[in-house]
């Protein structure tokens, strides 16, 4: 029977285990036998009781449970070929060759760098006799299929990440109670949201709860915010609002890649505009809790597609990753996906903030 692997990797995210519980069904439901790397890659270094056999039930109640349930890890070994080596080793040893991540950019290139080498690795395990060329004759070619577990929604080509839309709930549910508050004594309150790099969460959260002033990565304001900013609360303020909301994404700078902070927003806002302003730092809250029900429909259909890509996949097929497209799900090539991603931190980093906003849009 052929088997096939599923892990989770990199940033926790609401919905990776509705994917967990996808693949290890339908793997199942394809008479192959279903495994699960725990930890990350630090499992498929490990090996041993890391990787270990699922069956149906062992995914029961997954689809309404928040994080990983399986665990995730940063790995460093997993960065240089000897962690890859035994990786490598890890899954021959298990009879795996198929390995479904759900991860960020930084897990599916690192997955995609494996199957690249896998050739070479096993070349290399025969070599110095870790194996027999026996050993590894069934399993010439890795399979590798990427899911977006991310709540930053930063990877091209996909519109949704699995996560995004949870964590967004959770944002606009922070941000309503901070505006009872805020009504009450007509206070302004800077909001934090995490995003790394990508201004998806600071934006959608500000459209969805009507704030006064969004700072995102990919569109810094222009040379004079400050005054700006502060003009634009002062005439929202003088048509009758009682409060105030900035929202500054994590990654927000202004032209020069200066980093805006939340504590430099709220001293202007204090100074300049004279209102009594808080920070108020969402931090891990975002990642965190019950994934929202397009989470869990989004990481069950993208599961499903990415069995399906597995028992597809020919030596020849590059890496697919699994993506919402206008509504539909889609496989894209991995590293495509990934090589546009790198273009929009590459154009920040130049200050090219019209392809930043450009290739955005395109996603
Ligand atoms: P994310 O997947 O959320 O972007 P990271 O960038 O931290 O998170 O990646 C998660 C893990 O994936 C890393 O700890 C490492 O083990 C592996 N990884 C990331 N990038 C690479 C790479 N270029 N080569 C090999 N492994 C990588």
């Amino acid at each position: 029977k052929r088997r096939i692997a599923v892990m989770t990797s990199g940033g926790d995210a609401p919905g990776m285990n509705g994917a967990v519980r996808a693949i290890v069904r339908m793997a199942i439901h394809y008479d192959c036998e279903a495994y699960a790397v725990y930890e990350g890659y630090d499992g498929l270094v490990q090996g041993g009781d890391m990787i270990k056999e699922m069956k149906w039930e062992d995914v029961r109640g997954f689809l309404g449970e928040g994080g990983t349930l399986i665990g995730t890890a940063r790995c460093m070994s997993f960065y240089e070929r000897p962690g890859r080596l035994t990786a490598a080793k890890n899954m021959i040893l298990k009879g795996i060759d198929a390995l479904i991540i759900c991860g960020g950019d930084g897990s599916l290139t690192g997955a995609d760098k494996f199957r690249a080498e896998w050739p070479s690795l096993l070349e290399e395990l025969v070599n110095t006799n870790q194996l027999t060329a026996q050993d590894c004759q069934p399993f010439q070619h890795l399979n590798i299929v990427g899911l977006v577990g991310s709540i930053d929604n930063d990877l091209s080509m996909t519109d949704a990440t699995i996560g995004c839309y949870s964590s967004l709930a959770r944002i606009c549910e922070a941000i309503d109670s901070v505006d009872t508050t805020a009504t009450s004594h007509q206070r302004a309150f800077v909001i934090e949201v995490m995003g790394r790099h990508c201004g998806w969460l600071a934006l959608m959260a500000g459209v969805s709860t009507g704030a006064d002033y969004i700072f995102i990565p990919e569109n810094p304001p222009s040379e004079n915010w400050q005054d700006e900013m502060c003009e634009v609360v002062k005439r929202h303020r003088a048509k009758g609002k009682r409060k105030t909301i900035v929202i500054v994404a994590e990654g927000a700078h202004d032209q020069n890649l200066t980093k805006i902070s939340p504590t430099m927003v709220k001293d202007l806002l204090s100074q300049k505009a004279g209102l009594d302003t808080r920070v108020t730092t969402l931090g891990h809250v975002q990642r965190g809790g019950t994934p929202c029900a397009y989470d869990r429909m989004l990481a069950t259909l993208q599961g499903v597609e990415a069995v399906k890509a597995v028992l597809e996949a020919t030596p020849e097929t590059p890496s697919p990753v699994i993506c919402m497209v206008e509504n539909k799900i889609e496989r894209r090539p991995l590293l495509e996906a990934v090589a546009q991603t790198k273009k929009v931190a590459e154009a920040i980093e130049a200050k090219d903030f019209q392809t930043a906003m450009k290739l955005r849009d395109a996603e």
